[in-house]
């Protein structure tokens, strides 16, 4: 993707520059991305002087004009012969098979604008290693989590990493388009050549491999597609509403499989994080949002991120044609469906009551000074759900609980989240807690 984008900045010059400047300093040129930054690497010291003097404006322009603006230029001197041998058999190797894509990925997709909370940074490491060294650490990579969590911006932001090092083949499909493909193959009996496809990646990435469940002969391809490419270590990654366990109709050697890498599940971003991808999609979008209407949207849309995000579209979209600046009233007047649902306030009286209740305590124990773990732990839940569900701050939730300490509670809504994030079963048990303190919002 790159030497085409730098062909096209050759192609250009060459019709700017008159033929024999062209030759002399564009032509030999090597170029490489790194980083980022693109790097023109010229075969000799002298050569490089010249160059500078008489066409870096000119080589500025067009790169510009096709990588974008404000792309970073770096000047080096390579060995000449070094570098055409290097630049000729990476040529070779490419038009073999690397740096191949198919299928679509989006660039906007990347590990840098991923925001990084408790709720994901397990899978966010995972999908940087396997992007780092795709085939050599967890095969299969298979992540696993709800609606509109990340899980599809990652595996594009693995892509993009790819894409970058210009080294591998990769294949992307979802499950509902690799199962319509094979429909077809099969219709127009070209099962072998769809075979073929697949198995000569270096990648394979499938998006919502949920959808291959109970499909028989979709499985039964994708199980020996599997099987080849694991073989000779190629990597596979695969993205799922459910973990393998719960794929109810998923052939039993496909979830053994699915099982021998690493499985990563995402959960719901937490209130921090939620308000950290807000404003991070408001910078990238250059919308001006301030704290109040960030917590407004982040403390009532909370289980979905693409919501979190679609409100934030909808927002400034009222703003723009409206003329006016973002603010509570107007989030309120033009979200008011999506912010309904948590309407209701809770206190925290609501919430020791409810978290009492459940744990079959006292409800008085939450303030008591008692420390058995039977008692020390749902009040530990029901600190950290104060935190999440209503707008106090550390130190009122503290007074709240018997005079504690802000630490006391900073302490509780850590463990509570860490243990949520490692224990399925736990987290479920809370999210029902919070179903049950907030009715309407999950
Ligand atoms: P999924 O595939 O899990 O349903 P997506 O990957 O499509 O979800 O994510 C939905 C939207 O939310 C995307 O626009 C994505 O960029 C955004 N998103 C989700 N999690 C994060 C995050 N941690 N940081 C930044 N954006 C996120
Ligand atoms: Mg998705």
């Amino acid at each position: 993707m790159m030497q085409e984008q730098w062909q096209e900045v050759a192609k250009r010059l060459k019709e700017k520059l008159e033929p024999a400047r062209y030759d002399a300093w564009v032509a030999p040129l090597q170029v490489e991305m790194r980083g980022g930054i693109l790097h023109l690497i010229a075969p000799g010291r002298f050569f490089l002087d010249g160059l500078k003097r008489d066409c870096a404006d000119d080589i500025r322009r067009e790169v510009e004009a096709v990588f974008g603006a404000g792309t970073e230029i770096c000047y080096g001197v390579g060995d000449a012969v070094a570098q055409h041998v290097q630049a000729d058999a990476d040529r070779a190797r490419q038009d073999e098979r690397a740096g191949r894509v198919d299928g679509n990925i989006d660039s906007r997709f990347t590990f840098a604008n991923f925001v990084v909370g408790p709720s994901n940074e397990f899978v966010f490491a995972a999908c940087q290693a396997v992007a780092e060294r795709p085939g050599e650490h967890y095969n299969p990579l298979y992540v696993h989590g709800g609606v509109g969590l990340g899980k599809t911006h990652l595996i594009h932001a693995v892509a993009n990493a790819l894409i970058q090092q210009n080294r591998h083949s990769i294949a992307y499909r979802t499950g509902e388009r690799f199962t319509n493909e094979l429909i077809e193959a099969i219709r127009t009996r070209s099962t072998q050549a769809f075979r073929e496809r697949y198995r000569q990646v270096d990648v394979l990435i499938i998006d919502d491999v949920q959808f291959i469940e109970g499909k028989t002969s979709t499985q039964e391809e994708f199980f020996h597609t599997f099987n080849a490419l694991h073989e000779i270590r190629k990597q596979i990654i695969l993205v799922s509403d459910r973990s393998p366990h719960n794929m109810a109709h998923l052939e039993e050697r496909l979830r053994s499989r699915f099982n021998w890498g690493l499985v990563a599940d995402i959960q719901p971003p937490n209130l921090e994080t939620r308000l950290a991808i807000l404003h991070s999609k408001a910078e990238l979008a250059g919308i001006v949002l301030d704290k109040d209407v960030a917590y407004l949207l982040a403390s009532r849309i909370t289980n979905n991120v693409r919501e979190l995000e679609g409100a934030l579209t909808r927002l400034n979209a009222y703003a723009h044609l409206t003329r006016q600046s973002i603010s509570v009233d107007m989030a309120r007047q033009v979200l008011r469906e999506q912010l309904r649902v948590a309407e209701r306030v809770v206190d925290i009286d609501d919430i020791q009551k409810k978290v009492a209740d459940y744990y079959a305590i006292a409800p008085k124990d939450m303030k008591s000074s008692r420390r058995s773990r039977n008692i020390a732990f749902p009040r530990q839940v029901a600190m950290f759900l104060c935190k999440e569900l209503t707008r106090k701050s550390l130190p009122e939730i503290g007074e709240a609980f018997g005079g504690r300490d802000h630490t006391t509670v900073l302490y509780a809504c850590r463990k509570i989240e860490e243990q949520r994030a490692g224990d399925a079963e736990f987290n479920d048990e809370v999210n029902r807690l919070i179903k049950s303190i907030q009715p309407d919002s999950m």
